[in-house]
């Protein structure tokens, strides 16, 4: 577990790294967990040395954690305020199993779930935060919207699900050997992030929630914080490579 400290402090200073090349600060950058396939010792572990946003792929492994990790948290002297990501596929179906739950939703990807998500908040008498994802290389196998159905999908949620608050957009980009491959990528989707936040910030006055920008992962995180990532979801950087099953 000490590992877990030691490989937090390593990415925390590779995200202070990125942020000064690019004129940035630090602080401007959510760091996210990724506890996917670990254990709940293990994202107690990234809590105690400080993360307190984690993130899930899978809704049954969020709920089941979300419960142990509480248990094993409320141990601790300081209740840590943890926020849950949920950063996966997520079908309609189980939207009701987090709304009570979930901090952001980054996997928002059609008017349906918009809509579901827009339901189940208003059950839990909340407004739920979703960012919408995007698959910006069209790739067939990821889900997402194409780049150029994000503005109407923004516009029609806003408009009809008063429970669901966009607050930016998610992307996961190609594998590729060497981050500087999907560069463009990540600049394309700070462009279109951008355009949009200008819109909203216009429409929503000073508390625009419109302000991030989800992308970078373990093996491109320091790239997509100098394309402008506000937040980056690190699972294997800091958890260790996933054991085989
Ligand atoms: C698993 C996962 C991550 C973290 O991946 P690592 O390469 O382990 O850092 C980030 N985002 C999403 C959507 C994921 O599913």
């Amino acid at each position: 577990m000490d590992n877990i400290a030691n490989h937090i402090a390593q990415v925390r200073a590779n995200i202070a790294a990125a942020a000064l090349r690019s004129g940035r600060r630090a602080e401007e950058i959510t760091l996210i967990a990724v506890t996917k396939t670990r254990t709940p010792q293990a994202a107690a572990a990234a809590v105690r040395a400080g993360v307190f946003d984690l993130g899930e792929n899978r809704v049954q492994e969020f709920t089941e954690k979300y419960g142990e990790l509480q248990h094993l948290v409320d141990a601790d002297k300081e209740k840590p305020n943890i926020k849950w990501h949920l950063i996966g596929h997520l079908q309609r179906n189980k939207v009701k199993y987090i709304a009570d739950k979930v901090s952001l939703i980054h996997s928002a990807d059609s008017y349906k779930l918009a809509g579901e998500i827009d339901t189940r908040a208003k059950a839990a008498n909340r407004r739920i935060d979703v960012l919408i994802q995007l698959n910006p290389a069209g790739e067939a196998q990821k889900s997402g919207v194409p780049p150029s159905e994000a503005e109407p999908l923004i516009r029609a949620a806003v408009n009809d699900f008063p429970h669901v608050r966009v607050c930016g957009l998610m992307a996961v980009m190609p594998a590729a050997d060497d981050p500087e491959e999907v560069r463009m990528y990540f600049r394309e989707v700070r462009g279109l992030y951008e355009r949009l936040r200008s819109q909203y910030a216009a429409a929503g006055g000073a508390d625009t929630a419109f302000r991030h920008l989800s992308m970078g992962m373990t093996h491109d995180y320091e790239v997509a914080i100098e394309e402008g990532a506000t937040m980056v979801r690190v699972g294997t950087g800091i958890f260790g490579p996933a054991e085989s099953q």
